[in-house]
């Protein structure tokens, strides 16, 4: 099937003419042929965001939510269509494909009755017969980029938000994920979201991603994915507001006295769940000594017998690695860290399954210490790297030491120690007695350091990256009023 671009609300092919396949992971089958947007193509969307602006900004937000139910609505009917071909794009199996599409189906129904609110605040003025209140407003245009390991969830914490507050969208998916994207984006169309509203455009390689954030026309820029990705982002986007999610280094801790049963099925679904390539997937298990010969045993073992293959096949726990590349580049990290003296005790090594496909068996990396490659880079596969700890302090230390944070986690039935935890982890967010993912998303959701640039999505929050506060001051007196300077001899004649 041939997916086009979505421009000014229209179905196109790319100003070329071109087209580029995807493949399912699993198969290496083709799912997709896409219409390749080009450079003209990014002009024609800017320019059908910018026309729709206007109206789309003074539709009132009431009615702009109502829109988003309808989405969310759709989205409900759609799911297990959109889920399939999820699946197939790019390889997560079947029920994680469904939780990507709730957790968007969750934000439109969020977002939709932020129509109803969209809080700004009232606050008392120092002079008499005044009033001072601050509201959010659109912005304009904003580009959206996002990654391919969650084709839906990760637009709909842009699209939504975005929306309610009355900016017009274009986006430009994932080369790996675009039929989904597009399959996505047709719903909004199904639910009456006026033309020129959300644009998207499809094409491989960097330089659709390179020609919308240079564009004049564009206010502001929401990326996620790799942190060398959105760093080359900021530097080019100068004079525009950008926020940047980007990647994840996640430690669970494992304390002595941690419920084990629970601990050993938490750490297998953060770290192996969607073939460990979610931003918030554990990659680094941090581990009392007390506990660990245990943990590492039946973590081992667990993880031996995790199933490989195609997501659609329910019997499967893990399916494959987005392409052969990430394949490759996962294999070069286990050498990379046998060569600095972790050992390999579960996995290690890709694999096919019925000869097709790009996977690699779930691996657990013993033996690892602060500082080697393995403890500190992004691997965004399906490798968890094991390191062992004193106590609280020394795997807090450890696990605030990585050039991320986004997400952490610790595993404890002491109070006074998960408290401590709580206080002292520098991540975005942090479980208590539960893996490094699973965030909902009526919660801020993003990290610090290397993993973002202080911008958060979802929840309340998420509206801020979409909106500006302007600040409104009605004077009623009938007479010049200037605040700090006339207060004072104001004040003191009306008393
Ligand atoms: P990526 O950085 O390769 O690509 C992300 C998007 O940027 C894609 O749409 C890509 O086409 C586009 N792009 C690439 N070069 C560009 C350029 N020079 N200018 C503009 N756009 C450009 O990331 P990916 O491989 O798709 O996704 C995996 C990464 O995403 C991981 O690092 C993961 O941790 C991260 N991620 C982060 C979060 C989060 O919320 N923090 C969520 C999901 C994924």
């Amino acid at each position: 099937m041939r997916y086009l671009s979505f421009i000014g609300g229209q179905w196109r092919e790319g100003s070329g003419g071109a087209a580029f396949p995807t493949y399912n992971p699993a198969t290496e089958e083709k799912v997709a042929d896409v219409a390749q947007a080009e450079a003209a193509d990014v002009d024609a969307a800017v320019q059908a965001a910018q026309n729709a602006y206007p109206a789309w900004r003074l539709t009132p937000a009431p009615r702009r939510g109502e829109i988003l139910q309808r989405v969310g609505e759709r989205l409900r009917e759609h799911k297990e269509a959109l889920a399939r071909l999820l699946t197939q794009e790019m390889g997560k199996v079947l029920a994680e494909a469904r939780g990507d599409v709730q957790e968007a189906i969750d934000m439109a129904f969020y977002m939709a009755g932020e129509g109803r609110r969209l809080l700004g605040y009232t606050a008392p003025v120092e002079l008499p017969d005044k009033f001072g209140m601050a509201v959010r407003d659109p912005i304009g245009v904003c580009a959206l980029i996002t990654p391919w390991n969650f084709p839906i969830a990760v637009p709909s914490w842009k699209i939504f938000p975005a929306l309610i507050a009355g900016n017009t969208l274009v986006w430009k998916p994932s080369p790996e994920s675009p039929a989904t994207a597009l399959a996505f984006a047709r719903v909004f169309e199904e639910a009456g979201l006026p033309a020129g509203v959300l644009n998207v455009l499809c094409g491989p390689g960097a330089d659709l991603g390179r020609a919308l954030v240079a564009h004049p026309g564009v206010r502001v820029i929401s990326f996620t994915g790799s942190t060398e990705t959105g760093r080359a982002i900021a530097r080019e986007a100068a004079g525009k507001k950008v926020s940047l999610e980007m990647g994840g280094k996640n430690a669970i801790l494992v304390l002595d006295d941690a419920n084990f049963d629970l601990a050993v099925e938490a750490i297998t679904w953060s770290a192996f769940g969607t073939t460990g390539q979610r931003c918030t997937a554990c990659s680094r298990l941090i581990v009392q000594r007390g506990i660990a010969p245990r943990l590492k045993e039946a973590l081992a073992a667990k993880t031996r017998a995790l199933r490989l293959g195609d997501g659609l096949d329910p019997a499967n726990d893990v399916g494959p690695v987005i392409n052969r590349a990430a394949q490759e580049r996962i294999a070069r990290y286990i050498a990379v860290g046998r060569q600095e003296g972790a050992r390999v005790l579960a996995g290690g090594a890709a694999a096919s399954v019925n000869g097709r496909g790009f996977f690699f068996q779930p691996t657990l990396l013993d033996g690892v210490t602060a500082g080697m490659r393995v403890e500190r880079e992004e691997i965004f596969g399906p490798v968890l790297s094991i390191l062992e700890v004193a106590g609280l302090d020394e795997a807090v230390a450890i696990a605030n030491g990585s050039p991320y944070g986004l997400s952490s986690s610790v595993f404890t039935q002491d109070v006074n120690q998960a408290f401590r935890a709580i206080r002292d982890l520098t991540t975005g967010i942090v479980y208590v007695n539960h893996g490094t993912t699973g965030a909902e998303i009526q919660f801020p959701f993003g990290g610090t350091r290397g993993t973002g640039n202080g911008h958060r999505e979802a929840g309340q929050a998420g509206l801020e990256v979409f909106t500006e506060w302007k600040s409104i001051y009605v004077d009623f007196s009938g007479r010049l009023q200037r605040a700090q300077i006339d207060t004072e001899a104001i004040l003191a004649a009306e008393h």
